[in-house]
């Protein structure tokens, strides 16, 4: 039902596109601003108070504090025909364009550089539309139409880099394109802002690298036909009536990523699933539920450094968040044994993660066990319980465990997530086979 919803929505946008005039200006032609360019003194056109200036050996427009609104016979701002190959538009200070229909088409593939801005506004169609690939490099583009979608790669890609910024809102979507790359702390902010339809529409793949990226709308707000592939990245998802998330392939989130989506009934998902890595040096934590404040940790939380899971049951909720962990620490003072009663060293304990620490920064982490002080006297006990300890969700000490049990053994390896079996001391052995007698009162208290 939502699917056949969501594809409709898709089909009338495409419907849209397919009848907007298409046809390419004959060769040799390049309008800017109600002019040929080509045929300008200086290829200079006046904007305003601003000029577009052009470089036919280099194929760079720059527009220089330009306001342009001025359509040419096919209703565009500026028109690109195939024959110009491909074309730069650099922007220096601040430029607008404002028209009823079309802003920018671009026959070829086209990028925008420059430190400057572009504001585009449009009407019943499209503001900037390329039939090839489409950079945004360091530029600030922001694209809004009423009547159409807003940012179109036609049959190509779509790449932000090098901390550029592009923001589009449009009836159909913000942004349609095959892949869409958004990389070097860029920054993609997109809405779409009819019933059913999409924020970012990308038909082969979505990547974010060290970059962000917004999507809002009523339908699924980011939508890939294929994989999505987050990376460091900070990506929020709202949708009114559908999924705010969701790969028709695998969505992955790696890395220090923050990624946070709320759908009507599904959050985020993958139908390949969702698998998440976390990054070398931290947490990562799953927050799921039906809206951020009733949200819960998941049963795969948290992922360990280093770690990747593979998460099947994210459709379940309305709310997903996947986000660094960080520790909310809780100290245990150190208690002494007595014949009679094991005491515990002092300790640092995450109850979010359900970690331990041997300092107040969280930067030592130790096991449960190293924890453990067995009663005086009694320290080789026997394991007289194993095959107790093995039912549960008991982590055997790993090699680091030796050095941190009160006995000061000192060979502290931080080599947490990856036991070694090469460094185990006779020490270390003992510490295990105590820890193993009381594993159940600890698992006990554990999950209290
Ligand atoms: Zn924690």
């Amino acid at each position: 039902m939502r699917m056949k919803k969501m594809l409709c929505g898709l089909l009338v946008a495409v419907l849209v596109f397919a009848m907007a005039p298409m046809a390419a200006f004959a060769a040799g032609e390049l309008w800017v601003n109600g002019v040929d360019i080509l045929t300008a003194d200086s290829y200079t056109v006046q904007c305003g108070e601003g000029t577009a200036v052009y470089d036919p050996d280099n194929a760079i427009l720059t527009l220089t504090n330009a306001t342009l609104n001025q359509a040419n016979r096919a209703s565009r701002v500026i028109d690109v025909p195939s024959s110009i190959g491909e074309l730069t538009i650099r922007l220096v200070g601040d430029n607008t364009i404002e028209n009823h229909s079309e802003g920018i088409m671009a026959f070829c593939p086209l990028t925008i550089d420059g430190q400057g801005t572009l504001t585009i506004t449009t009407g019943t169609v499209a503001g900037l539309i390329s039939s090839g690939d489409m950079v945004i490099d360091g530029a600030t583009v922001t694209v809004t139409t009423t009547n159409d979608g807003a940012i179109q790669a036609n049959g190509a890609n779509l790449t932000l880099q090098n901390g550029a910024t592009l923001k589009g809102t449009g009836k159909y979507y913000g942004v349609n394109a095959q892949q869409v790359s958004v990389t070097g702390k860029s920054t993609l902010i997109t809405a779409g802002t009819e019933e059913l339809y999409n924020a970012i529409l990308a038909n082969t793949s979505l990547i974010a690298e060290d970059s962000t990226i917004t999507g809002t709308s009523d339908g699924v707000a980011i939508l890939s036909f294929g994989p999505i592939t987050l990376t460091d990245s900070t990506v929020t998802a709202t949708s009114t009536s559908s999924y705010g998330m969701w790969s028709v392939d695998l969505l992955s989130i790696a890395g220090h990523s923050t990624v946070t989506t709320q759908g009507e009934n599904v959050g985020m998902d993958g139908n390949s699933g969702v698998q998440i890595s976390a990054p070398s040096d931290g947490y990562v934590e799953i927050l799921v539920g039906d809206d951020a404040e009733s949200a819960q940790p998941s049963a795969s939380s948290p992922v360990g450094p280093g770690q990747n899971v593979s998460v099947t049951d994210m459709g379940n909720y309305s709310y997903a968040k996947v986000a660094p962990h960080t520790h909310e620490l809780t100290y245990v003072p150190a208690v002494d044994p007595t014949p009679a009663k094991p005491g515990n060293i002092e300790y640092w304990y995450c109850e979010g993660c359900g970690t331990y620490f041997a300092d107040a920064e969280g930067a030592q982490e130790i096991t449960e066990a190293d924890t453990y002080l067995a009663p005086e006297g009694t320290a080789d006990i026997p394991g007289s319980n194993e095959g107790q300890v093995g039912g549960g969700d008991w982590d055997w000490p790993s090699s680091s465990g030796g050095s941190t049990s009160g006995s000061g053994s000192g060979t502290t390896t931080g080599g947490k997530e990856n036991p070694s079996t090469g460094d185990s001391s006779l020490m270390a052995g003992i510490a295990l086979l105590a820890a193993a007698s009381v594993g159940g009162i600890l698992l006990s208290k554990k999950r209290k």
